[in-house]
């Protein structure tokens, strides 16, 4: 019989079997089902809940069976995007035994990553390959956090089968999960093989131009190419930033909505700073690596918050924009969290009702100015490929600097940052790093720099999804999926969200 142990205490220098054999001195094997640790204290320490298995006990494997429809329905519901949602929507309608089709604009992981390489180096974008399109969507190139927000049974079915995929096993069980950029680029390309071998017809480099409806009812996909597929199920599994495709459905009247998203700037400090911080004495203590942080601040009197996102230990900034008039920052990390610098983005909270009233593209057409403001900014240097920048110090100031030595593969440049973004959002930053200094002496150093701009945090329309049926409010057929359909907000609940959307396909073919 396996014996359950919760709020196992582990001192850095200690090991969890010395602690076992005290608990439980008969037992053969045990497996780890939640690991954090708690830094709090002066003296941080590990806290464990584990299972263990006596001598000779076999030790489960963790799975989650999926039931399978008997006989393969002739429909093959149409995912667009292979991002987070469309794989897991795709994952689990092969398991449940519905073939699929997925329709992917930008090309395979091996291929986008050298359009990538280009950008980075030369400023060359591809508007079909590029850190937020192509296989794996920007799950492929994001920095690999697995924790959400969200509270879903499909969560450990998600972590499960990307461990099956190759993702490392303690996914399962860390309280902050982590795959790294590097580690999720290897995972995806199995994915992709198993769906193929299984039912999933998949299609890259084959952008869709709008899907096609009749009488209010999904009628099947056109594609840029002209060529139409047929197809009364549509999965939206887009992203935030294919705004193209989001203007069709408004044109076809698809019910959409403004939605609240954040703008604000790209914070990067040395990490040894941050371990500082965060782990004092133990700030090189080798078992701890590289430290987070989660910030907020909230003005009950405005409503607007200020809070860090995507924080990135050992991690670098990137350039990560979808149009070549713009630039967009954002971070990634490999599995080692091991380059010199921590990141995170620093967001402030902008209420589409409030900002826009009923206008529903102007979120859209904010966050594009600004990305353009930037570029133009750099552009007026002669820049080509960098991301601006300006140090804490000089942004809180409100002067002129050099930039820092920064991690970005593209190079930054010195900009106004304090003079870029609206009034309203440099007030409510410098507010807010203040604030955050204050939680966290040292927070404001001379060796922090702002980077920008952090513009794709969330999506800033909705495309209004029944509760129950997860079909469009308008357009029956039509599934909105993800982030960019505004039902997400990272890997995990994006990936969820796909499964969700599978499932409510799959009972609707069950009858
Ligand atoms: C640099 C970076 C770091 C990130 N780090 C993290 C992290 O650590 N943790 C986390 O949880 N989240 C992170 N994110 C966010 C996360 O990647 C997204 O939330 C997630 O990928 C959203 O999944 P999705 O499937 O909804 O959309 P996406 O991943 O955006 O995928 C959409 C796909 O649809 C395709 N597509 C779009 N339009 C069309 C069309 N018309 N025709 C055909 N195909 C189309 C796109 O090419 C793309 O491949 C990061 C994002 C970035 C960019």
């Amino acid at each position: 019989m396996s014996k359950l142990f919760d709020q196992i205490k582990v001192g850095l220098d200690e090991t969890l079997e010395e602690q076992l054999q005290w608990l439980d001195p008969e037992y053969g094997s045990y497996r780890i089902l939640k690991k954090s640790v708690d830094a709090r204290q002066n003296t941080p320490f590990w806290v464990y809940r584990i299972e263990t298995f006596s001598k000779g006990e076999n030790r489960p494997e963790i799975s989650h069976p999926v039931e399978k429809l008997k006989k393969t329905p002739l429909e093959k519901p149409i995912i667009i995007g292979s991002g987070p949602a469309g794989l897991f929507a795709a994952l689990r309608l092969i398991e449940r035994g519905v073939h699929c089709r997925l329709f992917e604009q930008g090309s395979t992981a091996t291929q986008r990553m050298k359009s990538i390489a280009a950008y980075w180096r030369y400023g060359t974008l591809d508007p079909y390959n590029n850190v937020c399109f192509g296989e794996g969507g920007a799950g492929l190139y994001s920095d690999g956090k697995l924790i959400t927000r969200i509270k879903s049974p499909f969560i450990p079915y998600v972590l499960n089968r990307l461990v099956q995929f190759g993702a490392p096993e303690e996914i399962q069980y860390l309280s902050n999960p982590h795959v790294g950029s590097d580690k999720i680029r290897k995972v995806i390309p199995p994915i992709r093989e198993f769906l193929r071998n299984n039912g999933c017809e998949i299609y890259f480099d084959t952008p869709v131009k709008k899907v096609l409806f009749e009488n209010h009812r999904v009628k099947g996909i056109l594609l840029k190419d002209g060529k139409e597929v047929l197809g009364t199920k549509v999965v939206l599994a887009t992203g935030h930033s294919s705004v193209p495709i989001i203007k069709s459905l408004a044109q076809d009247g698809v019910t959409i909505e403004g939605k609240s998203f954040a703008v604000g700037l790209r914070i990067e400090h040395p990490q040894k700073e941050i371990n500082k911080i965060q782990y004092k004495a133990y700030a090189e203590h080798p078992a701890l690596g590289a430290a987070n942080y989660r910030l907020a601040k909230h003005d009950n009197k405005t409503g607007i918050g200020v809070y860090s996102f995507c924080m990135c230990p050992g991690g670098y900034v990137i350039s990560s924009g979808t149009d070549s008039e713009g630039v967009v920052s954002n971070g990634m990390s490999n599995y080692k969290r091991n380059s010199p610098y921590a990141n995170a983005a620093i967001v402030v909270s902008i209420d589409h009702k409030e900002s826009f009233g009923s206008d529903l593209f102007a979120g859209l057409t904010f966050r594009q100015e600004l990305e353009e403001k930037a570029k133009a900014g750099v552009t007026a240097q002669r820049g080509s490929k960098q991301l601006p920048a300006q140090t804490v110090m000089n942004f809180l100031n409100r002067r002129n600097g050099d930039p820092l030595p920064s991690s970005t593969p593209s190079g930054c440049m010195a900009l106004r940052l304090d003079q870029l973004l609206p009034e309203n959002v440099v007030k409510n930053l410098s507010q807010a790093l203040e604030s955050f200094n204050r939680s966290m002496s040292g927070f404001i150093s001379p060796n922090a720099q702002l980077l920008g701009v952090e513009t794709r945090t969330s999506c800033p329309i909705r495309v209004t999804r029944h509760s129950q049926t997860l079909q469009s409010l308008s357009h029956l057929g039509l599934y909105p999926a993800g982030e960019g359909a505004g039902y997400a907000g990272g890997i995990t609940s994006a990936a969820v969200d796909g499964v969700r959307i599978a499932e409510a396909i799959w009972q609707e073919m069950n009858g």
